[in-house]
This record gives structure tokens, C-alpha cells and sequence, in this order.
């Protein structure tokens, strides 16, 4: 292992897809149990561990805005369900003994603490799990954006983005059984060729400030605690 290990700090983004499973809405126990887990490796390998969750398994504002309702209001229901999410992966690490906060970008104090960066931070070097909770608190972004935002302002080493495939592909490899996908990309590519590896808002944040992004496999085995590693895992975007 590096020396630098003790000191690393990355930012996980977990979909909201993840949390559901196979089922279209809600949260799967096993999906969970299963992530927090891995988290539980991760933090006890040393690693500082921030966390941001999605909502697309409960609200998403242009899926809600598509069906006539105020996509202003539909993205504050997406960003209260991303709060849902993470109080349920904050009950599940707490089962297995990993010490947590949540914090939110929109404020609740009987649910969560107030999103506070340098407090935060703090949490993290006592080895606390953060976890991030209702997005920006802003309509019109999304928790890729969130996740890029949170990791530079927090200082993290990368984003980790855990997502139901195992990496980027050049076609959608859930339907198009040609599919090739990339070991490696860089921002450029991504946004030249319109790849779905997250929004173009979040690229371009993650490209302005040099932030790598690893997008892998969530629930592969072991993977989480790979990606944290730095292994060689899924699709690296970076400079
Ligand atoms: N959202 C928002 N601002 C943010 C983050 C999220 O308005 O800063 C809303 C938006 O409607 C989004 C929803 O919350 O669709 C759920 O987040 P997202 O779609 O990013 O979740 P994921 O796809 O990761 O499950």
C-alpha cells in the first residue's frame, strides 16, 4: 500500500438507481447492506470517505416536468429524495458500527446537520463517513454536479461513481451488444462525443479543476473497496 493511503479522501457517488435494486422504486435491504459494507472496508483500510447520494429511484425534476409538473418544484421532490436514500445508508453503516453525519444542502435539523464544508472535513479526519443529502439544494443540477462540487470543495483525491455498469461505453451495452468500452477517456472525449458518464455541467467542473473520475460497477464484488484503492477498475476520465 502507498504511504499517502492514511491521508487519502475520496467522494463516492451512489445512483439512486443502486439503492432500488432490481425494483423500479424504493430501497432494496440487500443493495444497501452490501454498499455499506464495502464502506465499512474502506474506512477501516484508513481512507476518508465522503458519500454523494442520487434520487432517480424515487423523483427525478425532468422526469416530473416531462409529466406537466413546475420543474422547479419536481427538482426540490428529486432533492428530497436523495435525503431518503441517504438516512437509509446512514442507518445501515451505524448497524455495522461506522460512525456517520449527514449533511444537507437543504436544511433540516431535526433530520440532518446543515451542509458546513469545513465541518465536514472535520468528521472526515476523525473518520466519520460523510454523507452529502439533497444535492446543491438547487434546481436545474444534478447529483453528478453535486458530487464533482463536494469532492473539489472538500479536497478530494477523485470521484468515484458507482453506477449499474461496469464502466463508459461508446453505445448503451444494455442495449447495443457491440458496445466497447473505454479503460480510459479524457474530459474532451467525454464531452465530444456526448457520453453518458455524467452531465456536462459536471464534466466541465471536473475537467476545469483537473478531478478524475472513476466510473465502476457498483455492486460487483468488491468493488467499491477496488475503486478506492485506485485498482485498476471500470473507466478512468481524467486530464
Ligand atoms: N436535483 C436538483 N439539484 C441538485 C441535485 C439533484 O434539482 O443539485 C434533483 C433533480 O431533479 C434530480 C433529482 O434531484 O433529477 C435526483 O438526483 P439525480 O437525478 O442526480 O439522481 P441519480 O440519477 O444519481 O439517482
Amino acid at each position: 500500500a502507498s504511504p499517502h493511503v492514511r491521508t487519502r479522501r475520496v467522494l463516492l457517488k451512489l445512483s439512486g438507481e443502486a439503492f432500488a435494486g432490481g425494483q423500479p422504486l424504493g430501497i432494496d435491504a440487500t443493495v444497501v447492506q452490501t454498499i455499506a459494507e464495502s464502506i465499512k472496508t474502506t474506512v477501516d483500510d484508513g481512507i476518508e470517505v465522503a458519500i454523494v447520494c442520487g434520487g432517480g429511484n424515487m423523483f427525478r425534476g425532468a422526469e416530473l416536468s416531462a409529466r406537466g409538473m413546475d420543474r422547479n418544484r419536481g427538482d426540490y421532490m428529486g432533492m428530497l429524495s436523495t435525503v431518503i436514500n441517504c438516512l437509509a445508508l446512514q442507518d445501515f453503516l451505524e448497524r455495522l458500527g461506522v460512525e456517520t453525519r449527514v449533511q444537507t444542502a437543504i436544511t433540516m435539523a431535526q433530520v440532518a446537520e446543515a451542509y458546513i464544508p469545513r465541518r465536514a472535513v472535520r468528521h472526515l479526519e476523525k473518520g466519520r463517513v460523510v454523507i452529502f443529502g439533497a444535492g446543491l439544494g438547487q434546481p436545474f443540477f444534478s447529483t453528478d454536479t453535486c458530487a464533482a462540487q463536494r469532492a473539489l470543495e472538500i479536497g478530494a483525491d477523485a470521484v468515484l461513481k458507482g453506477t449499474q455498469v461496469d464502466g463508459v461505453y461508446d453505445a448503451d451495452p444494455r442495449t447495443n451488444p457491440d458496445a466497447v468500452r473505454f479503460d480510459s477517456l479524457d474530459y474532451g472525449e467525454v464531452l465530444q462525443r456526448g457520453l453518458k458518464v455524467m452531465d456536462a455541467t459536471a464534466i466541465s467542473l471536473c475537467m476545469d479543476n483537473g478531478l478524475p473520475i472513476v466510473v465502476f460497477d457498483l455492486m460487483g464484488k468488491g468493488n467499491i473497496v477496488r475503486a478506492v484503492r485506485g485498482d485498476k477498475i471500470g473507466t478512468l476520465v481524467s486530464p
